[in-house]
């Protein structure tokens, strides 16, 4: 089977199941960007069945990609998905919360696309992974539309709180010294935060 058609599989699955993927737009940068940026290594938050971190391997034959994932029907399935393209050897996932795990090595790209209220934990959770010169890049950004809605239009608590804690993010982007962050209306909203160079 060609990857074009197994790549296909992997989202109808994902529809299917309702297992949140990246948009084709979303997915296009950022593999645009690993070429780009000779992006080598990457952790990713959030593996979900396995598609984006494929579709990354596949962009770079020389990126090596850990990935990690707390929900263990969708870890068991990005298994099958990545042996199916033979990628083992590259993309290693992880059966664990995001939040206690301790790595030890650094990465040129870190990716988060877990929990959209607990990315100020995870950027700081894991900033000592990320090589000086490396970036973060956060995923669902724009959420769905509603980051540019006025609140009063939001009818459920739960989002409205969801949206408060992603407005809450940004703002810690901007306001970051040590980061460069530009915002880009690509997919669902993505944003890239460059670490600044020491003295
Ligand atoms: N990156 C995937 C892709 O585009 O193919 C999609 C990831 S999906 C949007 C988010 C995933 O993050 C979910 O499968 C969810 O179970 C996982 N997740 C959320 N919070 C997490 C955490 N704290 N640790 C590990 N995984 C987490």
């Amino acid at each position: 089977m060609s990857n074009y058609t197994m790549i296909k599989e992997i989202k109808e699955y994902a529809k299917t199941n309702d297992v949140p993927i990246m948009q084709d737009e979303g997915i296009d940068f950022l593999t645009t960007f690993i070429i780009k940026n000779q992006i080598n290594s990457v952790l990713e938050i959030g593996t979900a069945i396995g598609y984006s971190a494929i579709m990354m391997a596949l962009a770079n034959p020389n990126l090596k990609i850990v990935t990690v994932e707390r929900d263990e029907e969708r870890y068991l399935e990005a298994i099958k998905n990545i042996k199916k393209f033979n990628l083992e050897g590259r993309i290693t996932p992880l059966f664990q919360d995001a939040l206690e795990l301790t790595l030890n090595n650094k990465f040129d790209l870190i990716f988060l696309d877990g929990a959209k209220g607990q990315n100020i934990n995870f950027f700081e959770h894991f900033e000592k992974n990320l090589n000086d010169n490396g970036y973060f890049i956060t995923d669902n950004i724009g959420f769905h539309g509603y980051v540019e809605k006025d609140e009063n239009e939001i009818k459920s608590r739960n989002l409205r709180g969801l949206v408060r804690k992603i407005k809450a993010y940004i703002e810690y982007l901007k306001e970051n010294p040590n980061y460069d962050t530009t915002f880009y209306k690509k997919g669902d909203g993505i944003a890239v935060s460059h670490k600044k160079e020491i003295g």
